[in-house]
């Protein structure tokens, strides 16, 4: 059946979960569209639960310690059951993949990986575009073979450019240096649209808004500053810790020239600005102060296989490994996904203020910054 199309029958927001006739899902290129009429875009793929930072606001040492119960190996999905999740995605609409973890480039062969999903096509033979978010203490030795493999496209988180703050803030004894030997690695290599994400949190890295946003000026880098969120369970944060958009830009307004320019694309996170005296552009994620997920269209793939449709849930709406596992068929698993999506309801950050949202939320080292 050549046409065949995934055809809700039924996706309004009521409670009734929808229902759906799904054909030939491997040759589906149809676009499953959740409860919102929001459609399936992006994937982030967490890789590993384990990281070499120990950030304050992600994974506080005094929780992921020694004792901390990490996934096993055989828990892990393998490349090849990653490969197969994500091809079924992309016949069901995705167009970005993203690798994060924990932190991906401690997954050991992650080329390998990057290779397989490289070669991704939609119906239409359009490549889909896979980027990585990295600490970049590995970027130094492992940019070239990244973009050997087919990476398209990195982002960088730094905090600090100062030795102490941002020790202090990475809990690790980690030089910011580093980080930065790893993105000049990364341009040496021929990625040209680097991004640089900075967390800020109040009393932690606040007063490195403007040193790090004059860093960046003239290197061709977007700097994007997120705001601290309430992502898992175990940072403890609180409202007052959050340095909201609107100041974050009032600090460098106070000091360069900036005007809002137009986004990307429709549903871009980042507002963007630029300098007007032409240094090139910041960016600023205000997932707390001003709520996105009317335009959220990401999925999230935890490193065991299973599938989450919000950064902040704290359930997981499918998982996928034991199908897998169990010998499911590709119209099977692309149901599976594709159900999970068609029922999607969430608005969490939305909601956030509003006490209709509680419950211990899954760690955002497990299911993917
Ligand atoms: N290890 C990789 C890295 O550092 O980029 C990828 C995983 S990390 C969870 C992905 C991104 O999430 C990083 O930019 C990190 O700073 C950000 N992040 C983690 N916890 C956060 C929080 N509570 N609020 C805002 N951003 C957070």
């Amino acid at each position: 059946m050549a046409n065949a199309k995934i055809i809700p029958i039924f996706a309004s927001s009521s409670d009734i979960a929808p229902d759906f006739r799904l054909i030939e899902p491997e040759s589906c290129n149809g676009i499953v569209s959740d409860r919102m009429q929001r459609p399936l875009r992006d994937l982030r793929i967490s890789v590993t639960d384990r990281c070499n930072l120990r950030c304050e606001y992600c994974m506080p040492r005094e929780v992921f310690d020694e004792n901390y119960p990490y996934l096993q190996r055989a828990e892990l999905l393998s490349f090849e059951e990653i490969e197969r999740l994500a091809r079924l995605s992309v016949q069901l609409g995705v167009r970005k993949i993203r690798l994060t973890g924990g932190e991906p480039l401690l997954r050991k062969g992650i080329e390998r990986l990057i290779e397989k999903l490289a070669r991704l096509e939609t119906a239409e033979g359009t490549r889909i575009d896979i980027a990585l978010t990295t600490n970049a203490v590995l970027l130094g030795v492992k940019a070239q073979s990244l973009k050997d493999a087919g990476l398209a496209r990195i982002t960088v988180s730094l905090d600090s450019l100062q030795e102490e703050t941002f020790r202090r803030a990475s809990g690790s004894d980690i030089s910011p240096k580093t980080v930065l030997s790893g993105i000049a690695a990364a341009q040496r290599a021929g990625f040209t649209s680097l991004k640089v994400n900075m967390v800020v949190k109040r009393e932690m890295n606040e007063e490195e808004i403007v040193p790090m946003a004059a860093h960046f000026r003239n290197s061709g880098i977007v700097l994007r500053f997120i705001e601290y969120m309430d992502a898992g369970s175990t940072n403890g944060w609180r409202m007052d810790d959050v340095i909201p958009a609107r100041q974050i830009l009032e600090r460098i307004a106070s000091r360069y020239e900036i005007r809002q320019i137009e986004s990307n694309y429709d549903g871009e996170v980042a507002e963007r600005w630029a300098y007007v005296d032409g240094a090139g552009e910041i960016g600023v994620i205000a997932s707390v102060t001003q709520a996105f997920c009317q335009s959220c269209t990401r999925a999230r793939l935890s490193t065991d296989g299973r599938l989450y449709t919000c950064l902040f849930a704290n359930h997981a709406s499918v998982d996928l490994r034991a199908p897998l596992r169990l010998g499911a068929s590709q119209m099977e698993l692309s149901r599976l996904i594709a159900n999970s999506w068609l029922r999607r309801n969430d608005q969490y950050s939305q909601l956030r203020h509003s006490g209709a949202v509680s419950g211990e939320k899954i760690e955002m080292s497990y299911i993917g910054g």
